[in-house]
């Protein structure tokens, strides 16, 4: 089948099983194009919860299609492609959490967005890159347990008046730990017009030399926005698409042309089209672990609020 053929079906079937196709920000550009929407994995959960839809079709990593199906417990959440999991999310699986809380007793857990239901199941908050300094300071300990993402980690520690521990002691995302300071500053000597975009998953020093650090969503805002009309970009190389499409004329440099998150590829038109044709694969979570998890995410969704 080609891809017109594929893209026609796809457009049936999804009116057929009254189903959205959501995709992340880093999926390959085909699949960006055919999603009703495109965004950072906070803004896909809330556009799930926002859609009349039966089905979701979420194409993602796991713990996304996961945060998705938290928030919409009365939908069917479809990933094209099952084994599409998130290396950081899985260096930090619910059973550690459980140690770390009995090691550290009397502190609270607070977790990135980037974490499996299980490790979300047994955290105090969930929080994303825009508001892990303030869900930390609301915290009612001294102590505050965050992870996984130790850049992150050292970020939210330069914000806020308490003692973070990292967990685990160095969680990171495979992707962005690829981009270097040293390289950015070469671009940037080429092309000194260029505004700096990075994500706050890089390392420290390259959101230092960075003239904006945001989630991917604020990263495309901030292009779209600023007056510059050359970007060095050091995030997964997908955001480029959605930047080059909607900002005509500008152009876009990748920081790194290999930070490619093979997980997010795993997803392709063919799968899609099978897993509306079949209704697979379909995320499933426990009550138990829907439960804890929604508490914790619902704190993450309050203080975003009051943030934006
Ligand atoms: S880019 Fe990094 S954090 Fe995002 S899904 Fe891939 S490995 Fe996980």
């Amino acid at each position: 089948m080609t891809s017109a053929n594929l893209m026609g079906k796809i457009q049936q079937l999804k009116m057929k099983r009254k189903a959205v196709i959501l995709a992340h920000n880093y999926q390959r550009p085909e699949i960006q194009d055919i999603a009703d929407f495109v965004g950072d994995s906070l803004e896909l959960s809330l556009c799930a919860t926002q859609t009349d839809a039966e089905v979701i079709i979420f194409c993602g990593v796991k713990f996304m299609a996961e945060t998705a199906a938290i928030l919409n417990p009365d939908k069917m959440v479809l990933m094209p492609d099952k084994n599409a999991l998130c290396p950081m999310a899985a260096m930090l699986p619910g059973e550690l959490v459980q140690l770390y809380r009995k090691k550290y007793s009397n502190a609270k857990v607070v977790l990135y967005i980037n974490t499996l239901a299980e490790a979300k199941a047994n955290c105090d908050a969930v929080c994303t890159s825009a508001n892990s300094a303030e869900i930390l300071e609301r915290m009612d300990s001294e102590t505050v347990l965050f992870g996984p993402d130790w850049n992150l980690a050292q970020y939210a520690k330069n914000h806020t008046k308490k003692h973070v521990v990292s967990i685990p002691k160095f969680g990171f995302c495979p992707v962005h730990i690829l981009f270097n300071k040293e390289a950015i500053l070469k671009l940037k000597e080429i092309h000194p017009d260029a505004e700096v975009l990075a994500h706050p998953e890089c390392t420290p020093e390259v959101c230092g030399v960075a003239d904006f650090v945001g989630s991917t969503s604020k990263m495309y805002r901030q292009a779209l926005v600023s007056k510059a009309k050359k970007f060095i970009v050091a995030t997964e190389v997908g955001l480029l698409h959605r930047m080059k499409k909607d900002r005509i004329g500008a152009i876009f440099i990748p920081a790194y042309e290999e930070a490619v998150c093979a997980q997010m590829k795993l997803h392709t038109l063919e799968k899609l089209y099978l897993s509306l044709k079949n209704k697979r694969y379909e995320v499933k979570i426990s009550p138990k672990i829907m439960t804890s998890a929604r508490n914790a995410v619902e704190i993450m969704l309050r203080t975003r609020e009051t943030l934006d």
